[in-house]
């Protein structure tokens, strides 16, 4: 086998033949890139040797850990076997098992399960599983054909997730390509909208929100929410029982619930799912991040029998879901699934998590006394804290100086990955990362965010 390039071909050979995602290519010249060549455990390490804490699980997938044992094993187990085997027309073994367990661990009432790629791709689906369920199951109901959501959602990068997203700095120069939609403000509690303050609000934010479903649900499809907290959005939590009412008003307008737990499906805000906090059956359920503890794309749409009927009939009726991709029910990605699940169980993973979810909120709390940062927000093992420039007034950094990525930045050279959204620091570290590790990427935190001086 060839030799490996060296750190500064492979830098070159960045620079001149790559394009990044969310990155302003202008600038990733003038910062040598990182390269990761491996990982352990909760650890990055890149071409160099150097070893960086991996605080942002990759991206919101790895849950146990890089090179674990029982995933690699599962991966090679299946690569001893076949690859891939197209979905369309023929099955496989693991996607069948895969399909099975997570109905048995999904919240009640969900049945079935469509595959994809990504957590874009999930959300597509479901988008269209409920207008097509509409038009078929309740051709009578008129054409149920939008969709309601909140201000500052992310579903994802394709068009489709884009219309039902709102975050005008991703989304606002693709508006000609996006599909009309409706939205509603979100219980942003930090920065209330309506100037109110949980509990005695009495969630105030959900009355608007009921008057469009009332008002509009001739025309409205579903209400996609991600739930409990809005990740991208830059962690926005929803106040405990927000779900609940949410899908009882979805119920009441005949409004299809569909939760988007690409971010906080499998483990992330304590429990297998988010929706169990506040024991609430979607109607559609959108899978990808964790699916796979973070080793290969693949996501998972899942819905209920309801839904699923509407979608039968003989092949000249065309009630056919008319969607697939090339790698739908990938065997790999799906043996790595099953493995992922199986850690749940043998490692105890949720059990586990309990003590070090609490540990994170202990450790946590000493950012309010630092003068750069506003507001706390967290949900089990993922947390955002805020910088402000004003802790009275929360007057925001303005974007354009960066105030997000120059702590990012100096985190990085203290040995700490983390990738803001904006004002945000985002931190979501792996459900496996020990307290000693937590503890680690707290204290480069702190550090980081104490060096910011913006005059
Ligand atoms: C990441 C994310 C998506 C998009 O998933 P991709 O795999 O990046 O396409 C959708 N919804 C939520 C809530 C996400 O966090």
């Amino acid at each position: 086998m060839a030799r490996q390039p060296s750190t500064r071909q492979l830098i070159d050979w960045d620079r001149r033949y790559l394009w990044h995602p969310f990155t302003q290519m202008q600038e990733w010249g003038q910062e040598d890139p990182l390269i990761i060549e491996r990982g352990k455990g909760s650890y990055l390490i890149d071409t160099e040797g150097k070893k960086y804490l991996d605080g942002t699980s990759s991206i919101w997938v790895n849950l146990h850990g890089h090179r674990h044992p029982i995933l690699n094993r599962a991966i090679k187990k299946q690569l001893d076997k076949i690859a891939h085997s197209t979905f369309l027309g023929l099955s496989n073994p693991p996607a069948i098992e895969l399909a099975r367990e997570l109905i048995r661990i999904a919240p009640n009432g969900l049945t079935r399960v469509f595959y994809s790629d990504n957590g874009s791709t999930a959300v597509e689906i479901a988008l269209k599983m409920a207008v097509q369920y509409w038009q078929q199951r309740h051709p009578k109901a008129g054409p149920k054909n939008t969709f309601l959501h909140l201000k500052l959602a992310y579903h994802g990068d394709t068009i489709g997730a884009v219309s039902v997203g709102n975050i005008a700095l991703f989304h606002s120069r693709f508006t000609p390509l996006l599909f009309p939609t409706v939205e509603a403000e979100p219980p942003h509690c930090y920065r209330c909208p309506l100037k109110l303050t949980y509990p005695s609000c009495r969630m105030a934010c959900l009355d608007p929100i009921e008057h469009i479903l009332k008002s509009r649900h001739r025309d409205l499809a579903g209400f996609i929410i991600e739930p409990l907290m809005q990740a991208a959005a830059g962690m926005i939590p929803q106040p405990a029982g927000y779900l609940k009412r949410i899908r009882e008003l979805c119920a009441k307008y005949h409004v299809l619930l569909i939760t988007d737990e690409v971010a906080t499906g499998f483990g992330r805000t304590g429990k297998m799912f988010a929706c169990e906090h506040e024991g609430v059956t979607p109607d559609l359920m959108a899978l990808s991040k964790g699916l796979t503890g973070g080793y290969m794309p693949l996501a998972a749409t899942l819905t209920t029998d309801e839904i699923y009927q509407g979608f039968l009939g003989t092949y000249d009726e065309f009630k056919t879901f008319f969607h697939g991709h090339s790698f739908t029910g990938n065997p790999l990605g799906c043996a790595l699934a099953l493995a992922n699940l199986d850690i749940f169980k043998t490692e105890k993973t949720l059990a586990r998590l309990q003590p070090k979810i609490k540990l994170l909120t202990r450790l946590l709390q000493p950012f309010q006394q630092l003068s750069q940062v506003g507001d706390i927000r967290q949900s089990g093992f993922m947390a955002g804290i805020e910088l402000v420039q004003d802790q009275i007034t929360k007057e925001p950094y303005p974007l354009s100086i960066k105030a997000g990525h120059r702590v990012a930045a100096i985190a990085r050279s203290k040995g700490l990955i983390l990738r803001p959204i904006g004002n945000v620091l985002v931190l979501i570290p792996p459900l496996s990362t020990t307290a000693e590790e937590l503890k680690k990427m707290v204290e480069i935190l702190t550090e980081s965010i104490e060096t910011l001086h913006i005059d």
